[in-house]
């Protein structure tokens, strides 16, 4: 008799590494696996291998992306990833390739709308129809929902290249002389926030800088600046941070009282006034 399949597959393909699964959901991972990005060819090949032998149990995969991505399902180059500055990954053709491979429908997202969708259902944002995930890490990236449907428009939101006030030449509280690291605009939210940044201006990896360094003020402070931007323009119900930058708990409570003050009692909910 035919099995019936039940399972799905997951391919979380970032830009550092990639996690492979399959299950049900996070109380049901039957299998999972988890390779370094190298080229587009070996690191694709590795995940459709790992798939590839539950292929009869499959009902579908889901990947979700390190980008940019295109989104467009009329695009002749739906489901690549298309400008990223990650070298040999420009134009890559992902979700083609894994469908094809394996002969089975493939959902296809950014990285941050992947992370917003299972906060949805199984995470932070559930019961929510509004809500961001950012991710601040080696880069920053941002997704989420608005009236219950992944947020996707034009392309997709960029929230990591918001652009902030910065005070290079000042004596202010927030002078800061750094230029930031992003090629495309030197001191947008990514290029001031990212661990790269950190290491870049400070000299050393943000997770070896103490909790009094005065490195963690400053990333609240832009943090804060892009988070009161993201709340103004969507008026999300809830932000999830996430990403390596925010294993330093310390900055939460820094980030939610910067928020505050910016907003200056203007947004009147209780999930930001408390
Ligand atoms: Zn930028």
């Amino acid at each position: 008799m035919p099995m019936t399949p039940s399972l799905f597959g997951g391919i979380v393909a970032g830009g550092t590494n990639f996690v492979c699964a399959v299950g049900t959901g996070p109380g049901d991972i039957q299998a999972e696996v988890l390779f370094p990005t190298t080229t587009p060819g070996e690191t694709i090949g590795r995940a459709i291998d790992f798939l590839a032998p539950f292929r009869a149990k499959l009902v579908a995969v889901g990947i979700s992306s390190f980008g940019p991505v295109d989104l467009n399902p009329a695009s002749l180059t739906y489901g690549y990833i298309t400008s990223t500055p990650k070298p040999g990954w420009a134009n890559t053709d992902l979700a083609g390739a894994v469908g094809r491979a394996l002969d089975l429908p493939v959902g296809f997202d950014t990285d941050v709308n992947g992370a917003a969708l299972g906060e949805h259902r199984w995470g932070a944002a559930r019961g929510l129809d509004t809500f961001l995930y950012l991710t601040i890490g080696t880069g920053i990236g941002g997704g989420g929902m608005v009236g219950g449907k992944l947020m996707h428009g034009l392309v997709h939101p960029e929230m990591g290249h918001i652009r902030l006030p910065h005070d290079p030449g000042g004596q202010g509280p927030h002078a800061d002389p750094f230029e930031g690291v992003c090629p495309f605009h030197g001191d947008c939210l990514e290029g001031l926030a990212t661990g790269p940044a950190l290491e870049a201006w400070w000299g050393q990896r943000g997770e070896a800088l103490p909790a009094d360094h005065p490195a963690w003020p400053l990333e609240a402070h832009y943090l804060a600046l892009g988070l009161v931007n993201l709340i103004c323009t969507l008026s999300p119900q809830r932000i999830i941070l996430g990403g390596g930058v925010m294993e330093e708990r310390h900055l939460f409570p820094l980030i939610r009282a910067e928020v505050q003050e910016l907003l200056n009692g203007y947004v009147q909910a209780p999930e930001i006034l408390d």
